[in-house]
C-alpha cells in the first residue's frame, strides 16, 4: 500500500481539476432562445437567475462530490428517456420549449412529452410533461410525506404552457440510500397533477402559480436588460441579509451554499444595485455575450 491508501485522493481530484476545466471550457450551456431566462431556474434566487441570464461566469465549481452527483443524475435521466421511449409512441426527450408566444423571454428544454393513458380526457389519452429529479435522501423523504416540491411542479407546468399541454407528471429517484428512513438507492415515486387544478394547499391552480412564476422571471429579466442587479430574494425565503458560504455544511438559505456566484454576490448590498457598481468581472460580463432580442 502507499500512501493514499484509504483517504480521498489522487482519483477524486483528478475528477475535480477536470470538472473545472470542462466548466470553463464549456461555459454555461446556452439557453433554447439564445438569451433570456431559464425555465428550469424556477422557484430560484432572483439575483442568482439575473446573473445567469447576464452571462456572467461562475465564481465556484462544483468539486468531485457533486460533479459525480451531477453525473449520475444525467445518465438517470437518460436511461429513464430511454424506458419512455420504449413504451409511449410518440415519445419525445429533450423538447426545446419557448415561451415567448405568451409574451416571457423564458426558454427551457422538458425533459420529455409524450401520450399516455387519462382516465379525464374523453379519448383515454392526453399528452404529458415528464419531469425527473434525482433526490438526496432528506429530501427524498420530505417528497415522500408531503409531495414534490412546488418549483419543480411549477417548472414541469411552465415546459406545458409552452408546449400547450395541460398535464404533468414529474418522477423523483433517489440517489442515495438511508437505513433510518427505509430508502434504497434509485427507489422512486412519481405525481401527475393538470394544470386546471388547485395546486396543494395554495388556494391557486398549477397553471396560475406557472404564470406567477413566468411574470417574476420576466421581471428579473428586465432588470438585467436595464444594468440593475435584483435584490438578493429568494422564493420561500425572502431578502438575504448576508449569504452563507459556497460549500458550508449548514446554514440558510441552503441555495448560497450551491451558489455559483456567491462570492460576486456577497460583495454587493442586498437590496437591487447597478451592475456599475458589480465587481470588474460581473461588469464586464454582463449581457456581453448574449444576442440582441429580437421582438417575437
Ligand atoms: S449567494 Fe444566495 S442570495 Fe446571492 S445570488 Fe446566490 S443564492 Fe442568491
Amino acid at each position: 500500500m502507499d500512501d493514499s491508501s484509504g483517504s480521498t485522493g489522487f482519483v477524486a481530484s483528478a475528477i475535480g481539476v477536470y470538472l473545472r476545466a470542462k466548466a470553463e471550457r464549456d461555459g454555461p450551456k446556452p439557453t433554447v432562445l439564445g438569451f433570456g431566462m431559464r425555465a428550469s431556474g424556477s422557484g430560484g434566487c432572483a439575483r442568482q437567475l439575473a446573473f445567469a441570464a447576464a452571462g456572467v461566469p461562475d465564481c465556484h465549481f462544483p468539486d468531485e462530490v457533486s460533479g459525480l452527483a451531477m453525473h449520475q443524475g444525467n445518465s438517470g435521466h437518460e436511461i429513464a428517456q430511454q424506458g419512455l421511449a420504449h413504451v409511449l409512441e410518440d415519445f419525445e426527450a429533450e423538447v426545446p420549449v419557448t415561451l415567448t408566444h405568451l409574451g416571457f423571454t423564458v426558454s427551457g428544454s422538458a425533459d420529455g412529452a409524450g401520450t399516455m393513458g387519462c382516465k379525464r380526457h374523453p379519448s383515454g389519452q392526453s399528452r404529458a410533461v415528464f419531469e425527473f429529479k434525482y433526490k438526496g435522501a432528506f429530501p427524498y423523504k420530505l417528497a415522500r410525506e408531503s409531495g414534490p416540491e412546488q418549483k419543480e411542479v411549477v417548472q414541469a407546468a411552465i415546459y406545458a404552457l409552452g408546449l400547450g399541454i395541460r398535464r404533468v407528471f414529474v418522477a423523483y429517484f433517489a440517489r442515495e440510500s438511508s437505513y433510518m428512513d427505509k430508502i434504497t438507492l434509485c427507489e422512486s415515486m412519481e405525481w401527475t397533477f393538470y394544470l386546471d387544478d388547485l395546486f396543494g394547499d395554495t388556494g391557486q391552480t398549477l397553471e396560475q402559480l406557472a404564470y406567477d412564476e413566468l411574470h417574476r422571471m420576466q421581471a428579473v429579466w428586465e432588470q438585467a436588460q436595464g444594468n440593475l442587479i435584483p435584490a438578493r430574494n429568494i422564493p420561500g425565503h425572502g431578502l438575504v441579509s448576508a449569504p452563507v458560504g459556497y460549500g458550508a455544511k449548514r446554514g440558510k438559505p441552503w441555495n448560497c451554499r450551491y451558489c455559483r456566484v456567491r462570492d460576486y454576490c456577497a460583495d454587493l448590498p442586498s437590496e437591487q444595485v447597478p451592475v456599475a457598481e458589480a465587481p470588474l468581472v460581473v461588469r464586464e460580463s454582463w449581457l456581453a455575450e448574449v444576442p440582441v432580442e429580437v421582438a417575437p
